[in-house]
């Protein structure tokens, strides 16, 4: 075995209070597409980029095309979790993993068995009336048709209880992501380039021993870690 993944199994073994911090890459492995990848279907469909579309304005104003592009982009029920999320739920399983922060909205990690979740952007799976905040599954939004989810008590609009570009992060998930993260001894950072607000941020509150990152391209805090592995996150965990 490769002297870098030795010692990040050493890292593991003699760690216990680890925290998972994880970006996209984390899901692609499971086969989800970053829906901000520019493929020639996403063009001839719709007229403005993700990150407009995915946006509270939009969802306010164009409500209709939102979930058009919504429920085509961002359906995720159907992918399984991979090795990396089985990896983290059984370490959280023997106590040594305390907790995952994640920027994906998915739902994988808790499909894997996971509990102590931190969804820095939201989730999928749940979503709520904007009148009457009767709570939904995923199944009224993912549905064949190209109609706007409604509440069935009230019949006013249904809203995912996923972060939108030009809204904040729900505080009690960010507190809770950086207890967590200070309390750590290792803190394991995988499928993100640190980039994006607020992951960059929020691994700054880190004290521990062991700053562990695994990425295929070089981040900016390579220097300040334990350990760097340019390799793939479900490489890595197979290790373990
Ligand atoms: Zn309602």
């Amino acid at each position: 075995m490769d002297e870098k993944l030795l010692e990040f199994k050493s890292i593991i073994e003699q760690s216990n209070n680890i925290v998972f911090f994880g970006g996209a890459g984390v899901s692609t492995e499971s086969g989800i597409p970053d829906f901000r990848s520019k493929d020639g279907l996403y063009n001839q469909k719709y007229d403005y980029p993700p990150e407009t579309i995915l946006s509270h304005t939009f969802f306010v104003n164009k409500t209709k095309e939102f979930y058009r592009f919504y429920k085509e982009k961002l359906n995720a029920l159907k992918y399984e979790p991979n090795i990396t999320h089985i990896k983290l739920a059984e370490l959280e399983k023997q106590g040594k993993l305390k907790a995952i922060v994640t920027q994906n909205i998915d739902n994988l990690h808790q499909k894997a068995g996971s509990k102590n979740v931190f969804e820095l952007h939201g989730s999928i799976y749940r979503n709520y009336c904007t009148y009457c905040k009767a709570f939904y599954g995923p199944e009224i939004v993912f549905d064949d048709s190209d109609d706007v989810p409604v509440c069935t008590k009230c019949g006013h609009l249904i809203k995912p209880d996923v972060v939108l570009y030009e809204e904040g992060l729900d505080d009690e998930v960010v507190s809770g992501a950086i207890e967590a993260i200070s309390n750590a001894d290792t803190l394991i950072v995988g499928g993100t380039s640190l980039t994006v607000y607020p992951a960059s941020g929020l691994i700054r509150y880190f004290k521990g021993n062991n700053l562990i990152l695994i990425n295929r391209d070089s981040t900016s805090y390579d220097n300040m870690a334990t350990l760097v592995i340019h390799e793939s996150l479900g490489k890595v965990f197979s290790s373990i």
